[in-house]
Order: structure tokens, then C-alpha cells, then sequence
């Protein structure tokens, strides 16, 4: 009998709350107090219609999994939503990504989940205005990444991010060509990416022939060759022509653009050796050649083979300056009727060169070291360009661009120029050169970028920045958990753990056994109805433990279903609203989706909570059939089995009792929700009326049994404060004189045993005890009469504080803590004597 364990001797601050457990049934006292509650009503028509019209969707729409949430809601936000949190996936984004043929098809990639950085990880900006520059740009990344989740709301730029060497890299494109879009473009960025500190500009740019490149071993710039914008004295390697000032008849340009950073500037000329080395070694090794083949495999398709392609030097004309373009008709050769007379012969190694001559393969990618002019004209003419380079009166100019001097305006930055024509009439519509000058300047910007060292603390191993996205992930769920919870007594958890503790151990077992309990707990393909349970029980008959017991065994399930639950509180009906309390489940159901199977519930919450966040809302402000419908999206995300118990339905106030009565409705119509609710039987015809007279449910009658009432006294009679005193205050007859009473009084309310015995347990010597035991009834009524007149023999301070405490307790709005019922006890004696009148 013995072998439970004993009931723990209730600690000070839990005292007030087991006060207010036992006095829970003056409830009914309180009652009287107010203006009479209905405690079973008609359907409020409105409201009711309005789920029914959800509960209608879902029916109609659940069997194929697919739902219109916009038609159920008509809210497009939410719709948007779900369509977006449904089957989002980093395929999908790829998959997404390759419709518009951005991305690498290389099917082994398209399996790899892409890695999602935080901005300050990357420390590089690559500038390209160009679809096709993007395109050879992206073959150029050694590893992609996840866009971002977020950025800030002025940032309106598009990123492609990734990952060669050792470099994080933004790969950005404005959206137009041009100076100032493209120094809004890397504003944005620096807005999003702060760590970013250098700049390439990588792109197609428009070659100056008339300049013998300053590497003169090279001799003047071809088309598909690199020009990178390289300080040549007192100027920069990039300036701006179309800002300056007139000086002694003079342009003088006042506009230089800053310098790359040093490293850049050391890689540069690194890579210049290497490729001297490599020009000796047969031409395959040439690093740059085979930064091509990265595009060329990435791109297998005919079409775009041909456009990154070497267009061969055939097409590689340059006339004199003088000469004028025949526009010919779209199909016919480029320049067929142009003087070919004016064509300038090229010269490469002393060797003479014959532009007719098809064989010519020359295709080794020259880079020119020297200056980028930026401006907002496109030169389409020969003479208008060599006036303009002239008029510049700054030597070593290679090449015209329209974007980089926007760009470089503000951060440290290289214009990595592929000469994709001449700046002359002669510029072939077809924009033959494009793709392959595109390729050039891109491969050349990847080989500086493996040349450049990144710098200490800008590569962050993997495993770091995984922990770090989920710090990030777990501060948006924080705040998501904050948002959805309710203050401290209303807290179910809190309410759990209390009754578990008071609940002594191996009661409640009679009901776990009961078979329509276990056909409840382990429902399978079942009609909605029989997935609900009612449990109606008097007051005191031990419905909060049972609910508490029920929430313990399913947490003990090995299938780990998904539960949430409330425990209803009269006091505080206020704040239980049905607002408060949907909000609580969703809460509990997120907390226990802690698995990669229920990954898509949390990234629904998350979603949905960046939405009611951007837009101010608060949960409390919330339509109790927007949270319901969120409720809804959640359980429809888990395939897990998912059980509501709420416990004490009857303590709500009429309007939650009709809103929880209408959310379960709903939840249960997923197939994969059991649902568990205790009440007093007084809503009973409340329910029957709600889910439809003449439907069978589920309703099962709590009474205290007889073994857990047994129990219950003998773990108190155990537990004695005054055990092993002399003489002995207890012994074995008058133990089972207890028991016997005890039980016979009780039928079936548990409260009463447990009054009981607490007072018997106040004589000090088996005689008083006896006579307390003799005055026991059968009735909670008569039990606290005599409990109050009790209360009343004591000495007459004593007597003023109880009743006092009584009165804070029973008549207070809200459930005190200790702390504030200390609080309220000290208030002036002469101030609470005027109150009580
Ligand atoms: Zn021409």
C-alpha cells in the first residue's frame, strides 16, 4: 500500500493555487454573485455560416490535397502564401533558376542543396549590366548559393550569389545599362552586403585601336581581347570623360574613379607573369582557355556554344577610320560591301596578318593593361572616338565602357573590359563578338579572383555558417513564439506541469484503460465524430488530472503525435479568449514540429509571421477566422497525427465556449486530429446542439473511481506531518475507518476524499481524528461549512486573515500570485473594513 510514493508536503508558494484548486466548486457560489450566465444558446447564425463556408472548402477540396486558399478566404495575401510555402524547395528554386537558362545544367548540380550565407560573408561585387555577361559569369562560380531570405526593403537589386576560391561573390546586374544605374545598383548593394569592399566590373566594353596598348609586345587591342583598367601614372585605371572641364581650349577630366585595392593590383600583375609562363607551355594550360571550357560545358546547347564561341578572326575586321559602313540587308556577310580596301592589317608577333584568311585561328586571349574611359555615349564612329581620345589628352586609353565610372565612384573597383568592338561604324548587328568578349572578360576576372588572396576571416568553414543560419533561423522563431504566447498564467504548459505534479502517481489508470478512451487514442481511417471525446464530469471529479494524465500517455506514444492542448481557467476568461487560445495551439504544435518531416509547418509560421509583422498586427487584433484558417494550414503541413485536449470547456465564457466549439469542428475535419475535451455536464446539449442532434459522439462520464480515491487517502495517510509522533496519531483500524468512509462519501467526486482526509489529518491523535472523520458528508457543500466553521473557531486574527484571504482569492478577477496576494493582505485594515459593507 505503501509503495507509491508519498505526496511531496505542498511547498509555500503553491499553497494559494492548491487553495484555489479546492476552492474551485464555489464557483458556483460566485455565480450567484453575477448576472446569470446562459449556459446553452443558439448558434450564433453569422459566425457559424462563415466556417461552415471553410469547413465546406476543406471538405470539398482536402480529398486532392490541393487547396485555394485565396478562394477559401478570399484573402490573395494568404493564398500567395500557401502557394508559396507549399513545396518550396531548393530544387524548385533551381529548377526555377534553369527556366531562364541562368544557371549551370549539370544535373549532378541540380541535386546538391544550394548553401545560404549571410550577407557579411561576402566581401566581392561583380558588376555586369549584360544578361549574356551574367551568363559567363555564373559558369565562372565555383560553388552557388542560396539567394537570400531577406533583405532591406530599399534594396530592390537582384543577386546571384556564389562562391571561387576563397571569395564570396556578388554577381549583380543593373537594371539598365548606364552610369547612374549602375551607381544606384552598387548603392543597394552596400545596403544588403556591407561587407563587400572591391568591385569588379566585368563585362563587354568598346576596344580603341588607334591606342598601342602600353604591354606594346601585344600591339593594339583586338575584339575577345581583355582590357583591365589599369593606373598608368597620375591616372586611374577607369575615368570619367563626360565630366570635366575645359583648360586652355583643353578637356581637362576631373572625374578619376578609385583605384583597386592593393591585392588587386598584386594579383594583377601575378597573373600577367603566369600567363607570360604559360604562353611558352602549349596553349591548353593557359589558364584563361580553360576558364572558356568551364562556359563551354556549361552551356552544351548549339546556340549557345556559338555565342560564347571564338567567332574566329575572319570576323575580326577593322577598317581605317575614314572608311564608311554599307548597311546590308539582315542575312547577308557583315561589311561585304565595305571598302575593304580600308582594312587594316593586324599585326601579331611581326607575323603579317591576313584578315581573309580563314584558317586563322588566332584565339589567344591578349590582355591590355591600361585605361577605361566611362561616359554615357556609345561611340559609333571612328573619328568621333579617336576625337574623343585625343581630346581627353590622356595616353593609354584602351577602351570606351558606360558603366564604370558609376560604379567605382564608392567602392574600390577593377573594369575588366572584353572587347567585344571597335567603337566604329562598322559595328556588326549581329553582335558577333558579344558572347566570346563576355567569356573573356569573365574568365579573366575568376583567374584574378583565384589569384587574389581573400582576406583572413572572409571564408568561414561551412560548418560555422550553418550553425550561424540556424542561430538566425532560431532568433525568427523566438520571435514568432513570442508573438503567439500568452502571459504566464494562461500558460497551458505551466498549468501541465502543476497538475502533474499534484497528481499522485497511479491514479487515473481506470480511465486509460477504458476501451472508448483507447479507441479514441489510437484512431485509425475513422469518421470525424469518432475522433472526438467528451468527458463530462461533476465538479471535483478529477477532470483536470484525467485531461493532464491523457496529454502525459500521448506524449509517451512512440509514434510522437503532434499535441497541443489548454486548460480553460473561469478567472481568466478574459484573457482565454478564442483569439488567445487558437494562437497557444498553433504555438504548441510549432514548438513540438521539431523534425525535418514537419520543416514545412515552420517555415510556413515563419512566412506567415514576416507578413502579419510587416503589416503591425498583433495576434490579440487578429479575426478569430484568420488564425483558424492558419491553425488549419498548419496541421494540413504535418502528416503526424495531431491531438487537442482542452480541459474545462465549461469554464470559458459563452463566446470562446461557441469559438472553440466551432474551431474543433474544423480541425477534426483533418483526418490526421483527435480531439479530447472535459466539461461539467452542463454542456452537454450545448455540444450535442452544436455538432448536430441525432449524430452519435464520443461522450464518456468522468467519476472519480474507487481504487484512485484509495489511493489517493493512503499516499496522503503516508505522507502524515505528524507520522511518528507520540502517541501515535494514526493506526491501522482508524486507517481503514478512512478509507471506507472517505470512499462511500465521495461517489464519484474526488474533490471531497481530498478535502476530507487534509482535515482529518489536522487532529493531532487518533481520537480527534476520529471525530473529524465522523463529522465528513457526503456533499461539498456541507464539506466547506464545516471547513468555514472551522475556519471560524480559530483566534480572531486568524479569523480576519482567512477571511480576507477567501475573499482576495474567490472574489479577485484574476488568479493572484503569492506575491500579489501579500500585496493585497497589506493593504490598510481600516481601507478593506470601509469595503466591506
Ligand atoms: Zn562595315
Amino acid at each position: 500500500m505503501g509503495s507509491s510514493p508519498p505526496n511531496k508536503p505542498p511547498k509555500q508558494p503553491r499553497k494559494v493555487s492548491r487553495i484555489f484548486t479546492f476552492l474551485k466548486p464555489t464557483k458556483r457560489e460566485e455565480r450567484q454573485l453575477e448576472p446569470s450566465m446562459p449556459e446553452q444558446q443558439t448558434v450564433d447564425k453569422s459566425e457559424h455560416g462563415n466556417i461552415a463556408t471553410i469547413v465546406e472548402a476543406v471538405l470539398e477540396s482536402n480529398p486532392s490535397g490541393s487547396r485555394d486558399v485565396t478562394k477559401m478566404t478570399g484573402s490573395p495575401e494568404l493564398g500567395l502564401l500557401s502557394q508559396q510555402s507549399t513545396g518550396i524547395s531548393v530544387k524548385a528554386v533551381v529548377d526555377d533558376a534553369r527556366d531562364t537558362s541562368l544557371l549551370p545544367s549539370t544535373n549532378d548540380e541540380v541535386e546538391q542543396p544550394l548553401r545560404c550565407l549571410r550577407p557579411e560573408e561576402y566581401t566581392i561585387g561583380w558588376l555586369c549590366p549584360l544578361e549574356i555577361e551574367i551568363r559567363a559569369a555564373l559558369a565562372m562560380l565555383d560553388e552557388t548559393h542560396q539567394s537570400l531570405k531577406t533583405q532591406p526593403s530599399g534594396d530592390k537589386n537582384s543577386y546571384h550569389l556564389g562562391r571561387i576560391g576563397g571569395h564570396n561573390v556578388v554577381i549583380v546586374r543593373p537594371y539598365k545599362t548606364g552610369n547612374v544605374s549602375a551607381a544606384m545598383t552598387i548603392t543597394s548593394m552596400r545596403t544588403t552586403f556591407t561587407r563587400v569592399g572591391d568591385l569588379l566590373l566585368v563585362g563587354i566594353g568598346g576596344g580603341v585601336p588607334s591606342t598601342p596598348s602600353s604591354d606594346s609586345a601585344f600591339g593594339r587591342v583586338r575584339l575577345g581581347d581583355v582590357v583591365v583598367g589599369t593606373r598608368d601614372d597620375k591616372v586611374p585605371g577607369a575615368i570619367q570623360y563626360d565630366n570635366g572641364k575645359a583648360v586652355d581650349g583643353k578637356f581637362v577630366c576631373t572625374d578619376y574613379l578609385r583605384d583597386p585595392s592593393e591585392r588587386f593590383q598584386i594579383a594583377l600583375q601575378h597573373l600577367a607573369l603566369k600567363r607570360e609562363e604559360a604562353l611558352q607551355a602549349p596553349r591548353r594550360s593557359d589558364p584563361l582557355q580553360q576558364n572558356l571550357q568551364r562556359l563551354m560545358a556549361v552551356h552544351v546547347q548549339k546556340r549557345w556554344r556559338k555565342k560564347f564561341g571564338f567567332p574566329g578572326r575572319s570576323k575580326d575586321l577593322l577598317f581605317s577610320s575614314t572608311s564608311t559602313h554599307i548597311e546590308l540587308a539582315p542575312k547577308q556577310p557583315i561589311c561585304d560591301k565595305c571598302d575593304r580596301g580600308a582594312l587594316i592589317k593586324q599585326k601579331y608577333d611581326d607575323d603579317e596578318y591576313d584578315p581573309h584568311d580563314v584558317e586563322v585561328q588566332d584565339d589567344y586571349i591578349t590582355v591590355h593593361r591600361g585605361i577605361v574611359a566611362s561616359g554615357g555615349v556609345i561611340f559609333k564612329d571612328a573619328a568621333q572616338r579617336d576625337a574623343m581620345v585625343k581630346n581627353l589628352g590622356v595616353k593609354n586609353i584602351l577602351c570606351f565602357d558606360t558603366e564604370a565610372a558609376g560604379a567605382v565612384m564608392g567602392l574600390p573597383g577593377l573594369v575588366i573590359r572584353g572587347i567585344s568592338d571597335y567603337c566604329d561604324a562598322h559595328k556588326p548587328k549581329e553582335d558577333v563578338w558579344h558572347g566570346y568578349a563576355a567569356a573573356t572578360a569573365a574568365a579573366y576576372a575568376r583567374q584574378l579572383l583565384l589569384y587574389t588572396p581573400a582576406m583572413s576571416g572572409e571564408y568561414i568553414p561551412k560548418s560555422f555558417v550553418e550553425t550561424y543560419q540556424e542561430d538566425v533561423a532560431n532568433k525568427d522563431l523566438s520571435a514568432l513564439y513570442k508573438w503567439l504566447d500568452l502571459p504566464h498564467p494562461l500558460n497551458a504548459s505551466n498549468q501541465h506541469k502543476f497538475l502533474r505534479e499534484e497528481r499522485v502517481n497511479g491514479t487515473g489508470y481506470h480511465f486509460l484503460r477504458n476501451t472508448q478512451f483507447t479507441k479514441w487514442m489510437d484512431f485509425g481511417d475513422v469518421d470525424w465524430a469518432e475522433r472526438l471525446l467528451f468527458c463530462f464530469g461533476e465538479p471535483g471529479a478529477g477532470k483536470s488530472f484525467i485531461c493532464s494524465l491523457v496529454i502525459d500517455e500521448l506524449h509517451d506514444r512512440s509514434d510522437k503525435p503532434l499535441i497541443a492542448y489548454m486548460y480553460c481557467n473561469y478567472r481568466e476568461r478574459r484573457k482565454q479568449n478564442i483569439v488567445a487560445i487558437l494562437g497557444n495551439l498553433i504555438l504548441q504544435l510549432l514548438r513540438a514540429c521539431d523534425d525535418s518531416s514537419t520543416d514545412s509547418v515552420r517555415h510556413y509560421m515563419l512566412e506567415w509571421h514576416k507578413l502579419q509583422r510587416r503589416k503591425y498586427v498583433k495576434l490579440e487584433s487578429m479575426m478569430f477566422t484568420d488564425v483558424l484558417l492558419v491553425l488549419w494550414e498548419v496541421l494540413t503541413r504535418t502528416s503526424k497525427r495531431v491531438f487537442f485536449c482542452v480541459d474545462a470547456l465549461d469554464e470559458c465564457d459563452h463566446e470562446t465556449q461557441i469559438g472553440l466549439l466551432k474551431a474543433l469542428t474544423t480541425v477534426v475535419q483533418a483526418s490526421n486530429v483527435a480531439i479530447f475535451v472535459t466539461s461539467r455536464p452542463t454542456l452537454r446539449q450545448l455540444v450535442l446542439n452544436h455538432f448536430g442532434v441525432g449524430r452519435s459522439l464520443n461522450f464518456l462520464q468522468l467519476r472519480a473511481a474507487r481504487e484512485d480515491i484509495e489511493l489517493y487517502v493512503n499516499v496522503r495517510i503516508d505522507a502524515d506531518p505528524l507520522k511518528g509522533y507520540n502517541p501515535r496519531p494514526m493506526d491501522d483500524n482508524l486507517r481503514m475507518e478512512i478509507l471506507e468512509k472517505l470512499v462511500s462519501n465521495a461517489e464519484g467526486i474526488f474533490l471531497l476524499p481530498a478535502l476530507q482526509i487534509a482535515s482529518i489529518l489536522e487532529g493531532v491523535n487518533i481520537r480527534q481524528r476520529r471525530k473529524l472523520l465522523k463529522e465528513t458528508s457526503n456533499t461539498l457543500t456541507d464539506t466547506f461549512t464545516i471547513m468555514m466553521e472551522r475556519v471560524k473557531s480559530q483566534n480572531p486574527q486568524l479569523v480576519a486573515l482567512a477571511t480576507q484571504t477567501l475573499q482576495w482569492l474567490t472574489l479577485g478577477r484574476e488568479i493572484l500570485k503569492v506575491e500579489d496576494l501579500q500585496n493585497a493582505l497589506a493593504i490598510d485594515s481600516k481601507l478593506s473594513r470601509s469595503c466591506r459593507c
